[in-house]
């Protein structure tokens, strides 16, 4: 039979270890063990103290003890050796300390008993259990102590540990969490765990809507045919077979905006080698996309356009100038014509190149004077009646038509390229009217209407962006590089103004610029 207070402690210990489980915090585990250690040792009171990183040691829990009392405790701990060879000396050291911290605290503490808390070599803090009557504690209660001293070790060493996780894993999150990079964390089987600040900007979903839902369908990649990326490709749910944990996709933001996103995936594996979860790091690709996309376009559009004008210049000064043909007057005057309209074609699209980068630059600055655009529809169009027979051009402006405030030569591109396409898109001839109107509200408006193949309605905002043209066989027949117009609205807002189009495929166009009279700048 085990003596009674054995198995008290016993229990004692138990409960300790038990409360240690459910994750109790330190200072309540601290005193639940003073609290036992001082019932079986018949103590009334106890103090635990612990090291501090600058190398001290402080009061960390206590019973029995007035709690604004502790900090005069501390004789009790400076420079303590608890050197348990010598416990003759020890004893009568502490006891000497005891009265001490006991007289400056103003409470009757007669006996003690102490022993370190160590974690291997390492003493991280003390135990103290206080007798205020009766006999001197001994060697026995000191090993009963030494138990309770044991528990608490592991307990701080616990806590310990559990406080470096708990900043590690907050470190963690705030990394992920502040990355500039969309960051999810997702299960093996695709629920999303954690969902950063950069992907809540860059998808527009919020973390609440996405985290514990299955990550394809709160980021559902598409090809730009529309197949769903997530759904054939995954790398989680189809092993790559190339080893590369990469998805790239359109996702579009329910605000309406079309991101390109590329994923990738780092699978996290425990020992056994299965995935247990996986980080996926999300990159913007649009810019790089578009860039890439325009670089393209771009370099199509001057192969293909700047050599068509370049070669039948080529060609016609080349016929012109052989010395064994002997030209008559008309012949050479018709080949000049061509040459020189070559060369205007030429200087209009790299003007157009030229002022579609300037705009990308983010600079277009007007220089702003007097426009007299009755007169200067009339002058482009002589110029361009000159290129076409197949063509009537009329202009109608009102006599009092006002002179606006604008930029002449940038208004001059406007006019020229929507003047220009009117020809260009009525290949069946026809008659172009260039028509001038203002208002009382002080704004003018210049109609250029053509008879030609028109705008399916679908495309009468898309003209107007930068290289788009329409689908249809006259347009990839007709030399062009889709910057005309979206250089034309880029110069009318500019203006303080606006452009727009009415056409019905086959029956013509209208385009319409609507300008203030006074630009205030
Ligand atoms: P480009 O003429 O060099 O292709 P633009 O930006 O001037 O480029 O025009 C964009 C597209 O709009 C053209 O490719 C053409 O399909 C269409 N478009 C422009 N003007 C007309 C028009 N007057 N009639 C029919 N289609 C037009």
């Amino acid at each position: 039979m085990l003596p009674d207070f054995r198995l008290r402690q016993r229990e004692y210990l138990l409960e300790i270890s038990r409360a240690m489980t459910a994750r109790l915090d330190l200072s309540s585990l601290l005193e639940l063990t003073l609290q036992s250690a001082g019932d079986i040792l018949a103590g009334q009171a106890g103090l635990i103290t612990l090291h501090r990183q600058d190398g001290s040691f402080a009061p960390n829990a206590s019973i029995g003890l007035p709690p604004e009392t502790l900090s005069l405790f501390e004789p009790l701990w400076r420079d303590l050796n608890l050197d348990l060879e010598k416990s003759q000396r020890m004893t009568s050291d502490i006891s000497l300390r005891l009265a001490l911290a006991s007289r400056s605290a103003g409470v009757s503490l007669r006996q003690v008993v102490a022993l370190p808390l160590e974690i291997g070599q390492e003493i991280i803090g003390y135990i103290f259990i206080f007798r205020t009557r009766g006999v001197a504690f001994s060697n026995n209660d000191r090993q009963v102590l030494s138990a309770f001293a044991n528990q608490a070790a592991i307990a701080v060493h616990n806590a310990r540990l559990y406080q470096e996780i708990s900043a590690e894993h907050e470190r963690l999150n705030a990394i992920i969490e502040n990355s500039g990079d969309g960051v999810m964390i997702i299960t093996p089987q695709r629920f999303i765990q954690t969902w950063n600040k950069a992907l809540v900007h860059l998808t527009g979903i919020s973390a609440e809507e996405a985290i514990g839902q299955p990550c394809y369908t709160v980021l559902n990649l598409r090809t730009t045919q529309g197949l769903s990326v997530c759904h054939t490709a995954c790398p989680i749910s189809h092993s790559p077979a190339d080893g590369r944990w990469s998805a790239e996709g359109i996702h579009y933001r329910a605000d309406g905006l079309t991101m390109n996103l590329a994923d990738n995936y780092s699978p996290q594996r425990n020992k056994e080698g299965e995935v247990t979860q996986i980080i996926a790091n999300v990159r913007d690709m649009t810019r790089l996309r578009e860039a890439e996309d325009l670089k393209q376009t771009l370099l199509s559009v001057i192969s293909h356009e700047l050599k068509t004008p370049v070669s039948i210049i080529k060609g016609y000064a080349g016929t012109l100038a052989r010395e064994d043909a002997h030209w008559d007057k008309a012949t050479l005057a018709d080949g000049l014509a061509v040459i020189e309209e070559e060369a205007d074609r030429l200087d209009r699209l790299i003007t157009n190149l030229l002022e579609a980068s300037r705009l990308q630059a983010g600079g277009l600055k007007l220089h702003l004077g007097y426009v007299d655009l009755a007169d200067l529809a009339r002058i482009i169009v002589d110029k361009l009646q000159a290129t076409t027979h197949l063509h009537k051009l009329i202009v109608n402006f009102p006599p009092d038509f006002p002179p606006i405030s604008g930029d002449h030569e940038r208004l001059r591109e406007v006019l020229t390229n929507l003047i220009g396409n009117a020809i260009k898109y009525s290949p069946e001839a026809g008659k172009i009217k260039v028509t001038g109107t203002w208002d009382k509200n002080n704004m003018v408006r210049l109609l250029v209407s053509d008879d030609g193949i028109g705008i399916p309605a679908a495309d009468h905002e898309r003209i107007f962006e930068r290289f788009y043209r329409v689908d249809n066989r006259l347009a990839r027949q007709t030399p062009g590089t889709g910057l005309g117009l979206f250089l034309v609205k880029a110069v009318v807002e500019a203006h303080g103004g606006r452009v727009s189009v009415k056409s019905t495929p086959g029956k013509g166009s209208v385009f319409l610029v609507e300008l203030p009279v006074n630009l205030e700048e």
